[in-house]
């Protein structure tokens, strides 16, 4: 039996390692933490849990097709439903637009709140569609850097439309011209930040995304977001994965351009293949050191995606006009991303999201309470003072939701812990703390993407968040997916 090791339990290690196992590989994870998930993890504070990273659940069919590749009835590990509204809006001008799944209602509401003429978001979705349908093939569900991808017929087709795309203009001038009320062109702007890009840098094929949660749906899985991890770490355990925690792995071994194993603790551990699910920067700079001349300095020197400053409030009451995802839009979008890409710095005015899981699953909070995971888009972390940009950033925020709840938010937060680019960087051995891996705000970013296989060492694979087609939990399945049919 071929062996395989996969270096980090992150979704997309996790999911690979099942992947590899129903191929009929003996398959061995490394976990540096205690824990398995990497951002997907969750914890504890005085009586609240708390995801700590993802909230918004796409795609759910990703993880379904694991549990049924091998066999097995996914609705007997993990559970999920769909939000009819998938987010609340709050805006500085009084505004409130609930985002319903259901296309009328959804468009009916931006109508009657905005004043934006229902056909414009229909015509909207539909573009956002069509992108889909030209992208999805090319750049999502195969490796993009193999000469096969282009000789498929479905490829080649989508490569015949990739002027429709829209990749010419940016997202923000494509929905400016979309659109005549501001708040609207504010909403799908947003988009841009699922990957942790600037609508106003990224090209307009990002307006993809809508589509994904406008026809795919928002969903809430039943036992919270960590429940993905758990029930894939019970899949991968039942087909034979061996998972070793508080194992970190300190080298790549490669004899004459042949991956042969990992090296741990002084330690060598044979392998027929190795994955690495570590972020693609620190598996060159801390894994493959003694291959310098094969780091692809170009590609690891892409501009990194965003990160994020998130406070966990354990909150002593409950808010019955918030939901699940709540939104507070900055007065002035154009300004906050200008701070958090070329000053690399806090606008005093950030848009805030807020997550209360405990709005579906109330044993999340003791009674009478919520936990809050309340979170800003933030600059990747290039040696800022985060001790004063996060002080400062706390007394924004809280001063930002007491205005738009009429409450005094301050008094009622009981326990709290803070996560941010440092800590990002720390927990997950993610570069600079971003948490999409490299932006998109290139139009070329795609292609510039790692891939998911070594073009210099043989039995070498790649993936996650940080390499081919990108971060997000649905891509990072698809990463495994990619790998699995490479190897
Ligand atoms: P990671 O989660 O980065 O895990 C990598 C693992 O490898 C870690 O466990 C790490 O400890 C381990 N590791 C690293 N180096 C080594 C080594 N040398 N040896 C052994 N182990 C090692 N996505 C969404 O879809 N929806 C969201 O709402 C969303 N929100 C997010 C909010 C936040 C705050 C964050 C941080 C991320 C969010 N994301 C969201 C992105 C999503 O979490 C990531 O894209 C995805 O979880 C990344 O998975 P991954 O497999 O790439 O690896």
């Amino acid at each position: 039996q071929q062996k395989a090791v996969i270096i980090g339990a992150g979704v997309a290690g996790i999911a690979t390692a099942v992947r590899l196992a129903a191929k009929g590989y003996a398959v061995e994870v490394f976990e540096a933490n205690s824990y398995p998930g990497g951002k997907l993890a969750q914890f504890e504070q005085s009586g609240y849990r708390f995801d700590a990273g993802p909230s918004l659940f796409t795609m759910p069919q990703y993880v379904d097709e694991l549990f049924r590749l091998a066999g097995k009835d996914p609705r007997q590990y993990f559970n999920y439903r769909k939000l009819d509204v998938v987010c609340n809006y709050f805006y500085e001008d009084g505004t409130q637009l609930q985002a319903w799944a259901d296309t009328e209602k959804f468009t009916q509401e931006i109508a009657n709140k905005t004043g934006e003429p229902a056909r414009a978001v229909i015509k909207h979705l539909a573009n956002s569609r069509d992108i889909y349908d030209i992208t999805n093939h090319v750049f999502l569900e195969r490796p993009l850097h193999r000469l096969q991808t282009y000789l498929r017929w479905d490829t080649l087709r989508s490569v015949f439309r990739l002027p429709q795309i829209d990749s010419m203009r940016t997202m923000h001038k494509a929905n400016a011209s979309s659109f005549q009320d501001e708040r609207v062109i504010q909403f799908f702007d947003r988009y841009a930040t699922y990957n942790g890009s600037d609508p106003y840098q990224a090209p307009a094929t990002l307006n993809v995304i809508p589509h994904l949660e406008h026809h795919f749906g928002a969903w809430f899985p039943q036992g919270g977001m960590y429940s993905i991890t758990q029930s894939l770490v019970k899949l991968a355990e039942e087909v034979g994965v061996k998972f070793n925690y508080n194992s970190p792995i300190d080298e790549v071994v490669v004899i004459n351009g042949i991956a042969k194993g990992v090296r741990a603790k002084g330690t060598n551990i044979e392998s027929d293949i190795v994955i690495s699910n570590m972020d693609i920067w620190f598996t060159y700079k801390k894994l493959l050191t003694k291959h310098l001349a094969w780091h692809p300095q170009k590609t690891l020197n892409q501009e990194r995606s965003s990160s994020a400053l998130i406070f966990y409030w354990g909150i002593k009451k409950q808010f019955p006009q918030l939901d699940l995802h709540n939104i507070f839009f900055s007065a002035d979008y154009k300004a906050e991303f200008d701070h958090i890409w070329q000053r690399q710095n806090i606008y005093y005015d950030p848009t805030v999201y807020l997550n209360i899981s405990s709005k579906l699953k109330p044993d999340d909070a003791p009674t009478g309470c919520e936990n809050w995971f309340v979170m800003i888009n933030v600059p990747a972390n290039n040696g800022q003072d985060w001790e004063q940009l996060i002080s400062t950033a706390r007394n924004n925020i809280i001063n930002k939701l007491s205005r738009l709840l009429g409450e005094d938010i301050n008094s009622l937060i009981e326990s709290e812990s803070i996560l941010d680019p440092r800590s990002i960087e720390s927990r997950t051995s993610s570069y600079k703390g971003s948490i999409y891996g490299t932006s998109s705000n290139n139009r070329f970013a795609a292609f510039l993407r790692h891939s998911n296989a070594s073009s210099k060492v043989k039995g070498l694979y790649f993936c996650g968040g940080s390499v081919h087609p990108g971060g997000g939990i649905p891509l990072c399945l698809l990463s495994a997916k990619i790998v699995s049919e490479l190897v």
